[in-house]
C-alpha cells in the first residue's frame, strides 16, 4: 500500500510499504478516508524528530522511519480477537491516545497524560496511509451516514472541546482565545456551544481574523493594532475576562493570556510551547487565578464533537482549506503550508 513515511526533518517518503498485518487482539484495521496534516506533523517535517522516537518506544516499540498522520477517519475492515465494540463495516474517527492502562493517570481514566502514552502517527504508525491498525478501544464509531471529510477533524476538534470542558461553565461569560489556527477556532466554536456571552480572538492573520468571525467570534483584537489587555479591561468594566485559553504556544501570549483573565478567572494552556517565558508567580498568588493545563482529549470528547457537528453548532467545513491525494502530501501539503501560513487552516489527505 502507499504511505508517507518520516524518515528525518525534511525527508517525508510517500513509498509503497506492506499492508499492516492482521489486527492483534484488541485491534482493528482502519480503511483510511480522510487524514489532515496537524501543526505537530508539521514540526516533525520542519524541525523534527520532536515527538517521534528514535529508540523503540516503550509502549508501541515503534521508532523512526515511521508512518504520520493521527487526524482520521475510516472504515473499519478487519477486527482482532476479543473486540466487541467495533464491527467491520463501522465508521469510525479514532482517537489518537494509544496509552498503558495501568499508570496512575490511566486508572483515573485521564489517559491523553498516560506516562507511555504513544500517539498515533508520531509514535506508532499513523494514518498517512491506505490502512492503519489501532486498539479498538480507541474508536469512536460514527453514525453511518456521518461526513467523513468533518469525521477527519474531529480529533483536532475535540481538543479545543477538552479544553471548553476543563474551563468549566461558560454560560454567559466573556472569553478570551489567543490564536485562531484550528485548534483556536475549535475552542471558540465550542465556547460559543457552550454559552459564552462575548468571544474575544486575539489574532493577527487576516484570513484567520476573518475565519474567527466566521466560526463565531464577537470581537478580534489584532497585537499589531492595539495594545490587547488594555483593550479587554476596556471591554470588561476594567476586570479582565473571565476565562482565558491560550492556543498559540508563544512565550509572549502564555503570560498574556493570565494577564487577561480577572482576579479568581481561569486560563487555559492548549498551546505547544517551544520556548519558556519569563512569569512572576505573584500574578497567581495574589489573584487566586486558576491555569490549567490540557493535553489532547479522552474517547468522550469525540462523542461531544461528534454530537456539536450534527447539531451544526460546530462546523468543519470553514476549516478545510485544502483536499489532496496521499501523493502530493509534500508539495500541496507539507510546503503549502509552509509557504502559505495564513491562507491555511487545515488540509486533508486522502489515500485513495
Ligand atoms: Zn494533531
Ligand atoms: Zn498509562
Amino acid at each position: 500500500m502507499k504511505a508517507a513515511k518520516w524518515y528525518a526533518k525534511k525527508d517525508i517518503r510517500v513509498e509503497n510499504v506492506p499492508e499492516p498485518s492482521a489486527p492483534k487482539p484488541g485491534e482493528v484495521k482502519v480503511k483510511v478516508s480522510w487524514c489532515g496534516i496537524c501543526g505537530s506533523d508539521l514540526h516533525e517535517y520542519l524541525a523534527g524528530p520532536i515527538f517521534i522516537p528514535t529508540q523503540p518506544h516503550p509502549l508501541t516499540g515503534a521508532q523512526a522511519p515511521l508512518i504520520l498522520g493521527h487526524e482520521f477517519s475510516g472504515t473499519v475492515v478487519e477486527v482482532g480477537a476479543g473486540v466487541t465494540t467495533v464491527r467491520v463495516g463501522d465508521l469510525v474517527a479514532p482517537d489518537a491516545c494509544q496509552h498503558c492502562g495501568v499508570c496512575v493517570t490511566c486508572r483515573e481514566g485521564r489517559y491523553n497524560v498516560c506516562e507511555k502514552l504513544a500517539f498515533t502517527g508520531l509514535m506508532a504508525d499513523g494514518a498517512f496511509a491506505e490502512y492503519v491498525n489501532v486498539p479498538a478501544e480507541l474508536c469512536y464509531v460514527l453514525p453511518a451516514d456521518f461526513d467523513l471529510e468533518a469525521a477527519s477533524l474531529i480529533e483536532p476538534l475535540a481538543t479545543g472541546f477538552k479544553a471548553v470542558r476543563l474551563a468549566g461553565s461558560l454560560i454567559g461569560k466573556t472569553v478570551v482565545i489567543f490564536g485562531t489556527g484550528t485548534i483556536g477556532l475549535g475552542t471558540l466554536m465550542c465556547a460559543k456551544a457552550a454559552g459564552a456571552s462575548t468571544v474575544i480572538a486575539v489574532e493577527m492573520s487576516a484570513a484567520r481574523k476573518k475565519l474567527a468571525k466566521e466560526c463565531g467570534a464577537d470581537i478580534i483584537l489584532d497585537p499589531k493594532e492595539c495594545d490587547v489587555i488594555a483593550e479587554i479591561k476596556k471591554l470588561t468594566k476594567g476586570s479582565g475576562a473571565d476565562v482565558s485559553f491560550e492556543c498559540i504556544g508563544n512565550k509572549i501570549t502564555g503570560p498574556l493570556a493570565i494577564e487577561a483573565i480577572r482576579n479568581n478567572g481561569k486560563a487555559v494552556i492548549v498551546g505547544i510551547f517551544e520556548e519558556a517565558s519569563s512569569f512572576n508567580f505573584f500574578s497567581l498568588s495574589a489573584t487566586d487565578k486558576v491555569v490549567i493545563g490540557t493535553l489532547a482529549y479522552t474517547v468522550d470528547d469525540f462523542q461531544g464533537v461528534a454530537n456539536l457537528l450534527a447539531s451544526g453548532q460546530l462546523k468543519a467545513e470553514p476549516l478545510i482549506t485544502g483536499r489532496i491525494k496521499l501523493d502530493d502530501i509534500i508539495e500541496k501539503g507539507f510546503e503549502e503550508l509552509v509557504n502559505n501560513k495564513d491562507a491555511n487552516i487545515k488540509i486533508i489527505v486522502s489515500p485513495n
